[in-house]
Formats: structure tokens, sequence, C-alpha cells
């Protein structure tokens, strides 16, 4: 079992969750955040603190979002190899509200220049 990422996130990344996970278990895109599922320990104090209500364990994951769960585990992968471990919490996007309401998809989420 782990905690996931899903759609909600693109584009916000208001990052409350980082600060309050206690293993450093988020990883940093350029508009996107995943939650590597070998490092997560369940614990679910991400989940009430993100306000676009973005987490859910997987078991929990809204049907259309299921695929979410291997997109966390292949970025998380990525990002750390990159050095995108995210610890502390950042300012928001600045189109992060004109997001906030908006159609997403996978095909939204962003990489870092040099990732597959
Ligand atoms: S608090 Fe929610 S929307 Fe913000 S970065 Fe974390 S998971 Fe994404
Ligand atoms: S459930 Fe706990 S350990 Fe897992 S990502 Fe959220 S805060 Fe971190």
């Amino acid at each position: 079992m782990a905690y996931i990422v899903a759609e909600p996130c693109i584009n916000c990344k208001y990052t409350d969750c980082v600060e309050v996970c206690p293993v450093d278990c988020f990883y940093e895109g350029p508009n996107f955040l995943v939650i590597d599922p070998d490092e997560c320990i369940d614990c679910n104090a991400c989940v009430p603190v993100c306000p676009v209500e973005a987490i859910y364990v997987d078991d929990e994951l809204p049907e259309k979002w299921t695929h979410y769960t291997e997109w966390n585990a292949h970025l998380a992968d990525q990002w750390r190899e990159l050095g995108y471990n995210i610890t502390e919490k950042k300012d928001s996007l600045p189109d992060a509200e004109e997001w906030a309401n908006k159609e997403k998809s996978e095909e939204d989420i962003l990489t870092w220049e040099g990732a597959e």
C-alpha cells in the first residue's frame, strides 16, 4: 500500500503536503508532485492538508485515476535520480488558481529536460 498523488495536483502545486511528510518521500516535477511508493509509510498526514484533494491511498483511488499509481512510481524514480526531492513548502505556481478547476489529464504533466 502507498499514497498516490492524482490529477488534481497538476499545475496547482501548493506543496503543503511536503511539509508534513515525516519521511520526505515527495518528488517534484515542473508542474506536479509524486510520492515514492517504496518510501511512503502510509501515515495519512498529507491527505488532509492538500487543498485540492489530490492524494489518495492506492486502494481508494477513484477509478478514473488508477493509472496514477504507475505514474507516481515511474516519475518518483526519474525525479529522484535527477535530484528533485522536495521537503519544504514553496510558493504555488503562478497560474494555480486558473488551473484549479480546469479539465486535466496525465498528458498535462511536464517533466524535466533530460528525463525520459
Ligand atoms: S498539497 Fe496537494 S496539490 Fe499541493 S502539491 Fe501536494 S499533492 Fe499537489
Ligand atoms: S502518507 Fe505519510 S509518508 Fe506517505 S506521502 Fe503522505 S505524509 Fe508522506
